[in-house]
């Protein structure tokens, strides 16, 4: 493997990195390169040099009266760690291969920028000159020397860990914890090391004096007794507070550096789909887990097939259908529901013709997350979490094998594909068949509240 700016980056983050698969390529890094190139026609991109073995390509290079530019266009809203370092890369590299460069510029992305009905990538882009920046940076040359010979040694040993042992996917802090770990104690904070100075290194050592947080110590009796916690009264105190009918409602957003439609800001969630469907009377207290088909959904999504070029796509229709759905003076119900809330006030933000109904739907959504977040139900092997995903194979019997989205990144770069086919004037063959598959993984999520909402009908005080 011959050392590049990508690699080199990753491993001046964590060494590790040097001996692990190359990730992905990354959708947002490509498109505000694709982007980018539009607005400097006379430069030579993705322009590569090799030397001594390495190669170092920057995204654009160009020359104005006499002097050279080099440009990195990246996605984030600021000059990134992640930038200097392939850009430190590429300038040793080109210096030494006898190409000097002038000025070195990151063009990253204005987080203030708001889409008009056309991109306009001028006011996009936020253009940094870093070539002081990186003059003043010190041992590069002894980084890619050690770098190049742990890669031609090909022995992953000799790689130094980066101590950031929970930040870093090579360092062991995304290894599969027990339980009884003490790092998994709810906000933990800096109480596992306290716990360690103290010589308790299980959660089920932890004496019953100790000092917890009441959720910490509902996790801890869990751990020992081995079994779910139920608080009875809260959990059918939070059930009374939905009213029927009720709507169980999830969305579906994309988050990208490049707005993807008019008045969208960089990174926002946008939301393109929802799935509702609509529970007539509250779970029966004795319904088995899984009895729960058969309810009127509803579905909309924004649909790729009436995006035009220019990215103005028929998200006014995706409203009016979410207005109908989840009309009427029942609860709507979401998991996590500050988002759907914040979804539905940004929607009234943008759609002023339909925000006072729109601002009524985000304050008649209740959060199913509170009685988890609350530990009102508690299973021990949540380790302390409390997502959807940990709480559905714990409290149903449902889970998310089998489908051919399963999570949200996954439905993210999926409908951006639909949506980048259209505007290139080539749409995705199987735009319907991906459509399809993001609602099955949406409609999972509200299947999902359905079964928790039975439930914690199950635990109700009789
Ligand atoms: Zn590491």
């Amino acid at each position: 493997m011959i050392l590049n700016e990508t690699m080199y980056a990753r491993a001046a983050r964590c060494e590790r990195a040097l001996f692990e698969e190359p990730s992905e390529p990354d959708d947002d890094r490509a498109s505000t390169a694709e982007l980018g190139a539009s607005i400097l026609p006379n430069a030579v991109f993705r322009h590569e040099v090799r030397y001594a073995g390495l190669s170092a390509t920057v995204d654009a290079v160009y020359e104005k009266r006499g002097r050279r530019y080099a440009v990195l266009f990246g996605p984030g809203t600021g000059v990134r760690a992640r930038y200097l370092d392939e850009l430190e890369f590429c300038r040793y590299l080109f210096a030494a291969a006898g190409f000097p460069v002038d000025f070195w510029h990151v063009y990253h992305i204005d987080k203030k920028y708001v889409r008009g009905v056309e991109l306009d990538p001028d006011a996009l882009f936020v253009v940094a000159d870093v070539s002081n920046r990186l003059m003043k940076r010190d041992g590069v040359e002894q980084r890619i020397l050690r770098y190049a010979a742990l890669l031609a040694a090909a022995d992953p040993s000799a790689a130094q860990p980066c101590g950031k042992r929970t930040a870093c996917p090579y360092c062991g802090g995304a290894t599969a914890k027990d339980r009884d770990d003490p790092a998994t104690l709810h906000k933990a904070g800096r109480l596992p090391e306290k716990l360690a100075s103290d010589g308790i290194s299980r959660i089920s050592d932890i004496p019953a004096e100790y000092r917890l947080s009441p959720t910490q110590r509902i996790q801890r009796d869990a751990v020992i007794s081995r079994h779910e916690h139920r608080d009875y009264d809260a959990i059918s105190a939070f059930l009374d507070t939905i009213a029927y009918p009720a709507v169980l409602l999830d969305f579906e957003a994309i988050s990208s550096a490049i707005p993807p439609f008019p008045g969208t800001r960089p990174w926002e969630h946008v939301p393109f789909m929802y799935v509702a469907r609509i529970l007539a009377h509250p779970p029966a207290r004795s319904a088995p887990n899984g009895a729960v088909g058969g309810k009127p959904e509803k579905w909309g999504v924004v649909s790729p097939s009436v995006c035009d070029q220019q990215g103005v796509c028929d998200q006014r229709g995706f409203v009016e259908s979410l207005l109908d759905a989840t009309a009427g003076s029942g609860s709507i119900v979401s998991f996590g529901a500050e988002f759907e809330k914040r979804v539905l006030r940004r929607l009234a933000e943008l759609f002023p013709a339909h925000a006072s109904e729109l601002i009524e739907r985000a304050d008649r959504t209740i959060d199913l997350l509170e009685p988890f977040e609350a530990f009102a139900y508690y299973h021990p092997d949540q380790k302390g979490k409390c997502s959807l995903k940990v709480v559905l194979p714990l409290i149903t019997d449902g889970g998310y094998d089998g489908l051919a989205i399963s999570d949200g990144g996954d439905a993210n770069a999926a409908y951006r594909r639909l949506l980048s086919g259209r505007r290139s004037g080539r749409p995705e063959p199987d735009e319907d068949d991906v459509i399809d598959a993001l609602r099955r993984y949406c409609r999972q999520d509200v299947h999902a509240m359905d079964l928790i909402l039975t439930a914690l009908a199950g635990s109700r005080r009789v």
